[in-house]
């Protein structure tokens, strides 16, 4: 990561005297495995989550792999995920044994198409996996709806949407289980982690056992598990950070309105009507139709020090691991011609709370200049 003050980065995680105080405190303390810094990080995100449950683990994968483990799903199930997202999303699901079913997106929330999701649906479908991208909510109205005519389990990755939400309520609060990630360029992060949520009593004991060996009393294993446990060390981080999320989260929308507002030639980001979009990435699309293509603008951005990213260049089910052929290990439902149309189309450009007003407007300026053709 440069330190060029030239460079507008494309993110820029927080590691202040805070986060580090609070983890040189626990250090000092001795007690660095998961202990009272976890159970307290639970009980505050709990807050952010309608109170739901919450089980705090190492990563957002491993948040969506214990979801999948808890709900029984498993060799011979199907789950159906978008393709356009991040590969843990399809990772989860084979890690499972289980196979991924992609399905298409829809084209103004990047998210999955409920009537894609319900054309998917066969006998072996157990469960959706709606991701919540860019900070974006899913249609969680539509897509709970198709689950409760089929009788499948919804698992929201939740990853990069940390206090997103649809007509007030929050996701992580919609699913059978929510999977949330706080890895450093997250809305907030722990270092590394994860946290899953959910309104199920019994669901959530299963997991904390999961995440421990299948341990409750030491000792006394009822269940095979993993480890997957979060440190004190990342739990305190991660209650820092939590302080600052609101806060920080009114920063981005603030940014994003005047991306909005000054940004042209591109398609900036819309949002649904009841959605509250936390702007993990500001998309917008370039149309290369009408100018120049993607990735010269990525490129002609970067020249001239805005840090951007494209997210996601190649759909999931392109990936290696997941084309293989064999239907088992994961296939495509219909068309993907709106993922398809995305991967060529998104570019990121920076929304984080640390860019100040000169930044925003420099981006905005370089941005405008670049996709007409001036700069
Ligand atoms: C980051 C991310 C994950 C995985 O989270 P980790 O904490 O990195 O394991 C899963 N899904 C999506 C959509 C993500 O962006």
């Amino acid at each position: 990561m440069t330190t060029d003050p030239q460079v507008i980065r494309a993110a820029a995680p927080v590691i202040g005297e805070d986060e580090i105080e609070a983890a040189v405190r626990v250090l000092r303390s001795g007690m660095v495995v998961q202990g009272p810094e976890v159970a307290a990080f639970e009980e505050e995100f709990s807050k952010f989550v309608d109170g739901r449950h919450c089980v705090a683990v190492n990563s957002g994968t491993s948040a969506l792999h214990l979801s999948l483990t808890a709900l029984g799903i498993g060799p011979g199930d199907e789950v159906i995920v978008p393709s356009f997202t991040f590969a843990a999303t399809a990772n989860a699901v084979r890690l499972v044994g289980a196979t991924p079913v992609f399905a298409d997106i829809e084209r103004d929330s990047f998210c999955l198409s409920p009537r894609a999701a319900e054309a998917a649906v066969t006998p072996r479908t157990a469960a959706i996996m709606p991701v919540h991208l860019y900070g974006h909510p899913a249609a969680m109205a539509e897509l709970t709806a198709v689950a409760e005519r089929h009788g499948l389990a919804v698992v929201e990755d939740a990853a990069q949407a940390h206090g997103a939400a649809l007509d007030g309520t929050p996701v992580g609060a919609f699913g059978a289980a929510g999977c949330f990630s706080f890895y450093p360029t997250k809305n907030m992060h722990s270092l590394e982690g994860g946290m899953v949520t959910t309104g199920d009593a019994a669901l959530a004991r299963t997991l904390r056992l999961l995440r421990n060996q299948g341990m409750e009393q030491r000792y006394a294993n009822e269940i095979v598990g993993f480890n997957v446990r979060m440190t004190d060390v990342s739990a305190a981080i991660g209650r820092v950070q939590l302080r600052s999320l609101d806060a920080w989260t009114d920063r981005r929308r603030a940014n994003a309105s005047a991306l909005d507002a000054g940004l042209s030639g591109v398609i900036t980001p819309p949002v649904a009507e009841g959605a509250r979009h936390v702007y993990h990435q500001y998309t917008i699309r370039v149309d290369a139709e009408a100018g120049k293509d993607r990735d010269t603008v990525s490129r002609e951005l970067q020249e001239r020090g805005i840090g951007n990213a494209v997210y996601y260049p190649t759909p999931v089910h392109r990936l290696k691991p997941f084309r293989s052929g064999d239907r088992a290990l994961g296939h495509v439902s219909g068309d993907l011609a709106e993922t398809e149309l995305a991967a060529a189309q998104a570019l990121s450009v920076p929304v984080h709370p640390m860019l100040t007003p000169e930044e925003l407007d420099r981006l905005t300026v370089t941005v405008n200049k670049v996709v007409e053709g001036r700069a």
